[in-house]
């Protein structure tokens, strides 16, 4: 066994060796995996092998569809056979609902150039006669889908890996992982010691055990799964012969079942709803190459839509039921990239769906370590979403919920109520008492809308039940002043001598005076950005940033690798240790004038002030500005002051009839601005020119910030893309985001993120398009739930577009 490698894989899944030839194909030929038994003893050994492209979230979507391409590659480079049966699949729905779903799906994949199409039941059933046309209303034909043997997959990946020069390790389990002063780790082996640079953790099923020796506990959990295989069927022999060629693979979304051929029978699996964990404490060490026991009872409801569906099956024999585990995030997306707070230790486990994101995951997660970057947007599967908040128990109930639901539509409107309400403020019953409907963010539960009694969400792709309130709730704030928590932004102290020279170089705007406040874009080396916040200089108090709270462990990690080591700066998560409010509206300033001395005139406290100021007898700090584009104010506590501030300033609103408004409203609002906002339209896939931000970029600023050179780039080669905001002719739905945008009948751009503009009573959807056709007037349209719907341009923000109500 070598005694040092630059990094070591743990763990011999599909995922590990998927890792391990990437980093030797990107040229890290110094690396080695170690598996504590034979190649594939977790999960891999017993998967049914599926592979798709299709994605909800294209970022995913492109990772497998890389996946998918990648099996011919290492098929032909290892030689080693990986049984691949490319039959292409489709996708079948039952009811007009889910239809709908699939199209939105089909749409988003449209710009990918996905090659897929909808089929009528007739159609289906001609693909695929196993099906009982009756029981759908239509489907989803994907060419790119398929099988593959899972062993020779692996292998394939092993001997690929080798041939490049890696080592594996068989029989050699990680016993334990303990980092030395330099940052490089000591792998401890019952087989001896490796001192590695880097660490990865495939560990798979026990990807929380190698976790723990470190001292995280990571969010993932083991699901058992069941498929069953039929033994010959005569329909399935019949059709291979007549049409010469394998039946193709299925998913039948209401039966919550998947199917595909298995030699002369059939294969179907299920996400059962009576789901059950395995091991949730610990996963033993002596579990390998066995399966769990069958218990076709837990199966039988989503079994018998199946035989429904699938009428052959009921003449069917069985000839054996597969149980077996495998892993699974709170969302389902896998847990991949560096983990904050640790030197070289990386994250590529939870993956549920190895054989279609094994090769993407391997490749972003190379890349990551090779180059500092995934080279793709992998938000969707950075194991930095979770923070603090997803504990063991949080895990469990939220993978439950999600394995139960892995078939289920999520409506956009629709939040998932397993595991809360976990994180509260403190007026969190206030504003239930006041009607709010609540999303879970980041575990923190955040006002979406304020339902009048007796009303509720009901779910839909359409405008729902929450359409007149919502508009209301936006029109109180044009109309007079509206107030909203605004706790779950993400909040960071920045203190310290070095605080305001670090921040220099890390963001891209000008150091704002004290007292004053700036928008701070964040950009990556290759001039992408990595975050939009707000920054304010509160003097004496250091820095206040504040951004999006869904990516506060994300933008921690980015902070801390660039944190100087001298100490001159400290930088703090303030997560609820600071809450919030604002309110907006024309009436905004009457109302908190009635609760402080200072003056808060334009001449006396601007645009884009900060202050310090009692309210009523509380402390707060104060920042003149308004993401719903208004005049407006956004007020920071302590949290023992937030119920007395509530209270305070909606007594002081009464006279203006101040209502509240959540989320959805402060979208609509926000829209008519045409402001963006991150993982919509901020993403790493962007430049700030594209994104129409450059002029927060001071390129002319002494400091040498992070990204500068590649900013000055893309301001010479005016980058590929534009932002643009439409105005789209819809019907009784709004755009979500990820929808396709044509101009003159062909795909050439795509929705960030869209809805109903209430205040100005259009329908918007804003998007990036090529650069080249970005400011052309006419000719455009949106595709939304399968019509193609016209949409025109809108140059400037609907609401507002000189800014002098903002600022006057
Ligand atoms: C019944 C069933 C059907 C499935 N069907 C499909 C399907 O059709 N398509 C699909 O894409 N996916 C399917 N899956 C899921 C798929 O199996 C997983 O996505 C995949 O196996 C995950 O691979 P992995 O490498 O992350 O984990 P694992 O396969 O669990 O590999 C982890 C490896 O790490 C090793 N290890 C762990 N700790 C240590 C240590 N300390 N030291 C050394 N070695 C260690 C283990 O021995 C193991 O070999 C299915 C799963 C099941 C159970």
């Amino acid at each position: 066994m070598k005694s040092h490698a630059r990094v070591v894989v743990i763990g011999g899944g599909v995922v590990g060796c998927s890792v391990l030839y990437h980093l030797t194909k990107f040229g890290w030929t110094d690396v080695v995996l170690v598996e504590r038994s034979e190649l594939t003893s977790g999960s891999t050994w017993h998967a049914a092998g599926g592979m798709h492209t299709i994605n909800g979230d294209p970022n995913v979507a492109k990772l497998q569809k890389y996946t998918v391409e990648l099996y011919k590659e290492i098929q032909d480079y290892s030689g080693q056979d990986i049984g691949l049966h490319m039959t292409s699949g489709m996708m079948l729905a039952s009811t007009k609902d889910r239809f709908d779903w699939m199209k939105s799906i089909l749409a988003k994949g449209r710009y990918m150039g996905l090659d897929a199409h909808l089929l009528t039941p007739k159609e289906a059933h001609e693909l695929m006669p196993l099906l009982d046309p009756d029981q759908f209303v239509g489907a989803v034909f994907d060419p790119v889908e398929g099988h593959l043997d899972p062993y020779g997959t692996t292998h394939a990946y092993a001997k690929s890996a080798k041939k490049n020069g890696a080592d594996i390790y068989l029989h050699t389990k990680v016993e334990d992982l303990v980092q030395r002063e330099d940052g490089s780790w000591r792998v401890i082996t019952n087989k001896g010691e490796i001192i590695a640079e880097h660490v990865v953790n495939c560990g798979g099923l026990w990807a929380r055990e190698v976790g723990r020796m470190v001292g995280l506990e990571l969010p993932v959990l083991a699901m058992e799964h069941m498929y069953l295989i039929t033994e010959d069927m005569p329909e399935v022999i019949e059709f291979n012969q007549t049409r010469g060629k394998e039946l193709m693979h299925c998913v039948d979304f209401d039966g919550e079942i998947y199917l595909r051929q298995e030699r002369n029978g059939m294969l179907m699996g299920t996400y059962e709803k009576a789901c059950r964990p395995w091991s949730p404490l610990n996963t033993p060490w002596d579990f390998g190459h066995e399966l769990l026991d069958e218990d076709i009872e837990r199966i039988t409801p989503e079994l018998e839509v199946g035989f429904r569906h699938f009428p052959a099956f009921n003449k069917a024999g069985i000839k054996k039921i597969i149980n077996g585990p495998f892993t699974f995030s709170p969302d389902g997306n896998p847990l991949v990239g560096p983990v904050r707070g640790m030197t070289n230790y990386w994250s590529a486990c939870a993956v549920m769906a190895g054989f279609s994101q094994g090769g993407g995951v391997g490749l972003a997660l190379a890349n990551w370590m090779i180059h500092g970057d995934p080279g793709f947007d992998v938000f969707a599967m950075d194991v930095s979403r979770y923070g603090d908040f997803a504990t063991l128990g949080y895990t469990n109930a939220k993978v439950r919920e999600n394995y139960s639901r892995r078939f289920s539509i999520r409506y956009p409107n629709e939040e998932l109520p397993a595991g809360r309400p976990l994180l509260t403020t403190p007026i969190y019953d206030k504003l239930k008492a006041a009607g709010a409907v609540f999303g879970a963010s980041y575990g923190l539960e955040a006002p979406l809308w304020f339902a009048p009694e007796g009303v509720e969400d009901q779910f839909s792709w359409r405008r729902s039940t929450d359409f007149e309130t919502v508009g209301a709730e936006a029109r109180a704030v044009r109309d007079s002043v509206g107030l909203m928590e605004t706790s779950g932004f993400a909040k960071y102290a920045v203190k310290g001598e070095g605080a305001e020279a670090w921040l220099d170089q890390l963001l891209t705007c000008r150091m704002p005076a004290a007292g004053r406040m700036t928008l701070a874009p964040m950009l990556k080396d290759d001039g992408k950005l990595i975050g939009d916040f707000t920054l304010a200089k509160l003097g004496e108090g250091g820095f206040l940033l504040i951004g999006s709270g869904i990516a506060e462990d994300y933008h921690m990690r980015w902070f801390e690798t660039h944190l100087p080591k001298d100490g001159s700066v400290t930088l703090e998560a303030l997560n609820l240790g600071l809450v919030g409010l604002a309110i907006a509206g024309p009436k905004a300033r009457d109302v908190l004038q009635k609760l402080t001395h200072q003056d808060l005139s334009t001449a006396a406290f601007p645009f884009m002030t900060v202050r310090k100021m009692d309210l009523g007898m509380a402390p707060a700090i104060v920042g003149r500005v308004s993401y719903t584009g208004d005049l407006g104010y956004e007020i920071w506590m302590k949290p023992q002051y937030q119920r007395y501030l509530y209270d305070l300033i909606m007594e002081a609103g009464a006279e203006f009839d101040i209502k509240l408004f959540g989320l959805r409203a402060l979208n609509a609002l926000r829209l008519e601005k045409s402001y963006g906002s991150w993982s919509r339209e901020y993403r790493p896939l962007y430049g700030p020119l594209e994104a129409g931000l450059e002029r927060f970029v001071a390129v002319g600023k002494g400091a040498d910030f992070i990204g500068k050179a590649a900013v000055k780039a893309e301001r010479e080669s005016g980058g590929e893309l534009r932002l643009r905001t439409f105005i789209l002719e819809a019907k009784d739905a709004d755009v979500i985001g990820d929808e396709p945008i044509y101009l003159d009948g062909a795909v050439r751009g795509w929705v960030t993120s869209g809805g109903y503009a209430h205040a100005a009573g259009v329908s918007v959807a804003v998007g990036y398009v090529p650069k080249e056709i970005a400011d052309i007037e006419a000719g455009w349209s949106i595709e939304l739930l399968g019509e193609v719907l016209a949409a025109r341009l809108q140059p400037e923000p609907l609401f507002d577009a000189t800014g002098a109500k903002m600022r006057g």
